[in-house]
C-alpha cells in the first residue's frame, strides 16, 4: 500500500477514535444510541484496509481500550505528551511516513485543516 493512502486512512481513524471518545463521555451515547455502533463499524471497515503489521498493532491498542491513532499536538504525542524527534515531527507534518510515538507506541498523524 502506498504510504500516502495508508496515512490518509490513519488520519480518518484518528478522527473517528477521537469522535468515539467524545461520544463515550457526557451521556451523548445515550442521546444518540446509533452513533457509537456506526463509528465502530467505520473504524472496523477502515482498519480492515490497513496492511499488517500496522493493522495488528492497531488492534492490540484497541484490545487494551486505548486509541491507536492520535493527532500530534505541537510536535508532541497527544496521548503521553512525549516530544517527537525532529525527523518524526517533520514526517508527521508532511504526512510523508508512518510515525509512532517512541514512548507509548501510538500512531501519530497531523490533524487536517477543517
Ligand atoms: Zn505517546
Amino acid at each position: 500500500m502506498e504510504t500516502a493512502i495508508l496515512i490518509d486512512i490513519l488520519v480518518q481513524l484518528a478522527a473517528l477514535e477521537e469522535e468515539r471518545e467524545l461520544f463515550s463521555v457526557g451521556g451523548r451515547a445515550a442521546e444518540h444510541p446509533a452513533a457509537l455502533p456506526e463509528i465502530d463499524r467505520e473504524i472496523q471497515r477502515l482498519t480492515a484496509l490497513v496492511p499488517d503489521p500496522t493493522r495488528r498493532r492497531l488492534l492490540r491498542f484497541r484490545e487494551r481500550g486505548k486509541r491507536a491513532v492520535l493527532f500530534a499536538r505541537e510536535d508532541a504525542c497527544e496521548g503521553c505528551g512525549a516530544v517527537l524527534p525532529p525527523a518524526d515531527a517533520l514526517g508527521v507534518r508532511r504526512g510523508s511516513r508512518v510515525v509512532r510515538c517512541l514512548q507509548c507506541g501510538s500512531f501519530l498523524v497531523h490533524r487536517p485543516w477543517r
